[in-house]
Formats: C-alpha cells, sequence, structure tokens
C-alpha cells in the first residue's frame, strides 16, 4: 500500500474530505452506466473516463477496487417524472426489433467506444433485467417500512412520509418547498398522491413490451430502483464511492439514496459522492437540440460539419485529462488540435525515456518531481495539474537527451518508473497505431539511407531536398556523430 493523502470532493458535504475507505484497502464504486438504447455520447464517455482514472488511480494506490458500473437496459422512461414510453421498449417498436436486440446493438457499441478510449473495464457489470427479483424485493422492503403505496398496480415512494424523518435533498442541498413549487400540479389522472413521489414499480399498459410478473401484478421496476438493488447487492448496504454526471445528483441520486435509506435507516449509505461536470462546444452546451452534440465516433474520423478534421481516440482522452472532472470541458477545433500536438510531444518524449544516458550525478530534483505529481492526483484527481508536472518530465527527458541536463543512475530508475506509472498506467494513455509504428521505421529508415547515399556522392541539394519535404510532412532529421535519426513533429 502506497503512503498517500488522497483527498475527494464529496457533492453531499459540498467540502473535499480525506478519503478514508470503510474497510482498510478495500474499496466499493458504484457508478451509473448508459442506458443503451441509443450510440454512447460524449458526455457519458467523459464520465466514464473519469471514473477510469479513478479506478486506476486507487488501484495504484494499492486498494483493491470492486467497480460495479451497471447497464441500463429497462426501466429508464422517457421523462424523469415517471412518463412517456421505456426508451428501449420505444427504439425497439420504431426499429421493428425486439428490446434485447436493441441492448445487444448497443451494449456493444459502448464496450466498443470504451476500449477505444482504453478504459479498464469495471469489476462487475450488472443490468437491471438481470435483477428483477433484487428490485421486487427491495419494493417490497421500502412498502413492508412504510415509505411506499400501492395505487393502480404501481408502487409510489413517498417522499413527504420519508421527508419527514431525513433530509430527502441532503445530496444537492436544494429546498424542498422550492423543489415543491417547481414540480408540475397533480390532476385527476395521476395515480400518486404526492408531486414529488416516483415509482418504484409500474404496472405495465397492455402495449409494454418489456414486462415481469411481480406481487402487483405484470410491471417493470423504476429506473432508479435498479442502480439501488444493484449497489446493494454487490457492494453491501454502505459503501465508499457513488459516481455519476451531475445531471443525475437531483433526481436519480436523491431518489436512490431515499431508496436505500428507506431499507437500513442509515442516512448515509454511500459516504463519498462524486460528479463530472458537462460538455460544452464552442462556449454552448452540447446537445442533439442544438446540432453542436457529435458522436465519439464522428470525432475520430472529423464527419461532422463543426469539425474540421478527426482526433484519435488517445488525443480525445488527453484532451479530457486537461479538464479537471468537476469542471466544464469545452470542446473547439483550435483545443483538439492542441491536445494533438501535446499527446505527440508526451509519447515522443517517452520513446526517448529508455535510451536516456545516465551519468554520476543529476542536475534535475526527480524527487520532487514525482511529489509534485502525486500531490497532484491527491487532491480530487487533479489531471490537468498533474499533465502539468509530467510536462516537466517532458522538458527533463529531452534536456537529458540533447546533453543539457544530467541524471544519475538511480535517478533515471525512478524516473523512468514513475513517467510509465503516471502516463501509461494511471492515465491510462498510450501509444497509438504501435502497429503502423514499425512500418513508419522501416520507411524512413529506408528514406534516411538513400538520402544518406546522396550525401557521401555530395549530393546536397537532394539530401536537403529530402529533409526539408519530410519536416514539410512532420518528420524531424537530426544528424548526429552516431547516424542521423529522426522524431515525429506533427
Ligand atoms: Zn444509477
Amino acid at each position: 500500500m502506497r503512503t498517500h493523502d488522497l483527498h475527494i470532493y464529496n457533492t453531499l458535504s459540498r467540502k473535499t474530505e480525506k478519503f478514508e475507505p470503510l474497510h482498510p484497502n478495500l474499496v466499493g464504486m458504484y457508478v451509473c452506466g448508459p442506458t443503451v438504447y441509443s450510440n454512447a455520447h460524449l458526455g457519458n464517455a467523459r464520465t466514464f473516463i473519469s471514473f477510469d482514472i479513478v479506478f486506476r488511480y486507487l488501484q495504484h494506490l494499492g486498494y483493491k477496487v470492486r467497480y460495479v458500473r451497471n447497464i441500463t437496459d429497462a426501466g429508464h422512461l422517457e421523462s424523469d417524472a415517471d412518463e412517456g414510453e421505456d426508451k428501449i421498449s420505444k427504439k425497439a417498436k420504431l426499429e421493428q426489433l425486439e428490446p434485447m436486440e436493441i441492448v445487444q446493438r448497443y451494449t456493444i457499441d459502448f464496450h466498443t467506444m470504451m476500449q477505444s478510449f482504453n478504459a479498464l473495464p469495471p469489476s462487475i457489470e450488472p443490468t437491471a433485467t438481470g435483477h428483477i427479483i433484487e428490485q421486487i424485493e427491495m419494493t417490497k422492503q421500502i412498502l413492508a417500512n412504510g415509505y411506499a403505496y400501492e395505487s393502480n398496480g404501481t408502487i409510489y415512494f413517498d417522499v413527504e412520509k420519508f421527508a419527514k424523518q431525513y433530509n430527502y435533498t441532503a445530496l444537492t442541498g436544494r429546498n424542498l418547498e422550492d423543489l415543491l413549487n417547481g414540480t408540475r400540479e397533480l390532476g385527476g389522472q395521476d395515480d400518486k398522491r404526492g408531486r414529488l413521489d416516483f415509482a418504484l414499480w409500474i404496472k405495465a399498459k397492455p402495449e409494454h413490451i418489456m414486462r415481469w410478473p411481480s406481487p402487483w401484478g405484470e410491471g417493470f421496476p423504476g429506473w432508479h430502483l435498479e442502480c439501488s438493488a444493484m449497489s446493494r447487492k454487490y457492494l453491501g448496504e454502505k459503501f465508499d464511492i457513488h459516481g455519476g454526471g451531475m445531471d443525475l445528483a437531483p433526481t436519480h441520486h436523491t431518489n436512490e439514496i431515499a431508496q436505500n435509506v428507506s431499507c437500513t435507516h442509515d442516512a448515509e449509505p454511500v459516504c463519498y459522492w462524486m460528479h463530472t461536470n458537462m460538455l460544452t462546444v464552442n462556449g454552448q452546451k452540447m446537445s442533439k437540440s442544438l446540432g453542436n452534440s457529435f458522436l465519439p465516433h464522428e470525432l475520430f474520423s472529423g464527419l461532422h460539419p463543426l469539425l474540421d478534421k478527426g482526433y484519435s481516440p488517445m488525443t480525445v482522452r488527453f484532451f479530457m485529462l486537461q479538464a479537471h472532472y468537476r469542471s466544464t470541458l469545452d470542446f473547439s477545433n483550435e483545443a483538439l488540435q492542441a491536445a494533438e500536438k501535446g499527446f505527440a510531444r508526451l509519447m515522443n518524449a517517452m520513446k526517448l525515456l529508455d535510451g536516456l544516458k545516465t551519468t554520476n550525478t543529476s542536475s534535475v530534483n526527480i524527487a520532487e518531481l514525482s511529489k509534485s505529481i502525486y500531490a497532484a492526483m491527491d487532491d480530487d484527481f487533479n489531471t490537468p495539474i498533474a499533465l502539468s508536472h509530467l510536462f516537466e518530465g517532458v522538458r527533463i527527458i529531452n534536456s537529458v537527451n540533447d546533453n543539457k541536463e544530467t541524471l544519475s543512475d538511480d535517478d533515471k530508475n525512478t524516473f523512468v518508473t514513475l513517467m510509465k506509472t503516471m502516463v501509461f498506467d494511471v492515465l491510462g494513455l498510450k501509444e497509438e497505431n504501435a502497429v503502423n509504428t514499425d512500418k513508419i521505421d522501416g520507411l524512413m529508415n529506408m528514406i534516411l539511407e538513400v538520402r544518406g547515399e546522396a550525401k557521401t556522392r555530395r549530393d546536397f541539394s537532394t539530401s536537403d531536398l529530402i529533409r526539408d519535404r519530410l519536416k514539410e510532412i512532420g518528420f524531424e532529421i537530426k544528424d548526429g556523430k552516431e547516424g542521423t535519426s529522426y522524431t515525429i513533429t506533427n
């Protein structure tokens, strides 16, 4: 176990707190996963990449982490207020497919996207449809404890009753009166008693495809219930970290807490609530209706009117790490192009790392660099600051390579481990096109050989032409005592 001083910003307390897990060396983490009814979008990608960093860093510190991220494959209605159609059933009807065909297609799409971003798979990826029994059991328990009621085959959570004993809006700190005033008044059509009440179990209308038998007739679970039932099943009644996008806090997570508390009577079923911020495009909120949202594969291919060109998955991952997960992240061509250059600079330096020459003494302070990088990560996973220190590492690599700084044997070992661990294991960046690198290398060596022959013939106009043309397309040639080498500059 590494000694560390990890602090996490807790949405619940609105403070940055020292991280102390419930059980030494073990961490239980639950993150709300995607609803698999359409292609995964970039907002999802940002949230899950942020928690991938959390997962990776906790493991690096020596914790055994059980990371549970669900797949919502039933029960998520079009509106958070238990209205509209089930998102997956609607898409299935539209495409004349089985709901499970929709689920399969978009689960694969989601996994492919996460793989391209080099995100580690979670420890458990449970589905809502795989946990219907657990959800029915939890509904029964909430009913038995008196925090829910049945109305025409649907079971509603009684928010008013719950709020008399517990702080229903603890997570967001909103005023309950304001919340009530901002919610639609009930009409004669409504089965629920209170405006803020939400469904635990919903009676299936005749046309509803996805339905299961229950003590209250055929129906399906409400969306908030699955996360309560599955987090409890795999992580226990009280666990360390719960995360998701910040848009989930006011309703989904608030209701999750209410469900868990009404079963266990522990007012804080989760110790640390973590929320990731939103994406913007050129300063505007990214949304389908504004026409400024693009999908990950559009970002990779550049096939979108707002994009000048395509950007590789690792460029996008690097770009995302340049903003803290609790800040908004703004997409623009300029910012992505800058990230592309920055990522290439980092990777070029990483290639030089193993071959750095050592001397008896160091002119650089590697211990200090290490301290700064860990301090940034310990400060609520501050990746932009950690990256800025890693670029101090890049400066050191290039300076030692150019004989402007020196590195001792011991320092080199520490430095190589530090840089590789942070860049590859913790930040999850990787060299792209590893297969093609060999081919580029072979091709470049051939070109350099031809250029060398031209120089031997004293045909300097040809050798200069080759050097200048290579420079134009992003290959920098360096003639040294030990031969000619090249770097890719972009
Ligand atoms: Zn959830």
